[in-house]
């Protein structure tokens, strides 16, 4: 899957050399399915690029199994917007990005 552009930025040399790092403390294999393959992911559990305590050295088959519920909201997201749907509320908008994109108004939960 391609890097999206606004997201370029996360992937320079210290991610290389961390992924490097990431790919031999898990003896070039999926965490998942424990299998070798050539072109190992480490794949973003909590789907925001900037975070890297939540990854985890993935094969691409159980990288795309695990991201696939993101992948889905990603294309309702942009198939609404170039159809010019409206959305609900603006969680529903915002809710494939993490958290720490949001405006901070829409990070203020109203639970009470
Ligand atoms: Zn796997």
């Amino acid at each position: 899957m391609p890097i999206r552009a606004d997201n370029r930025k996360y992937y320079d040399a210290r991610w290389r050399k961390f992924r490097l790092a990431m790919l031999e403390a898990a003896g070039n294999v999926c965490e998942l399915c424990g299998k070798p393959h050539r072109l190992l992911n480490v794949a973003h559990l909590s789907n925001d690029p900037a975070d890297r305590r939540y990854v985890a050295v993935l094969c691409p088959r159980c990288h795309s199994k695990q991201n696939s519920a993101q992948r889905i909201a990603m294309v309702r997201r942009t198939q609404a917007q170039t159809r010019g749907q409206m959305w609900l509320t603006e969680e529903l908008r915002l809710a494939p990005f993490p958290v720490r994109t949001w405006p901070m108004a829409s990070r203020q939960m109203d639970l009470f």
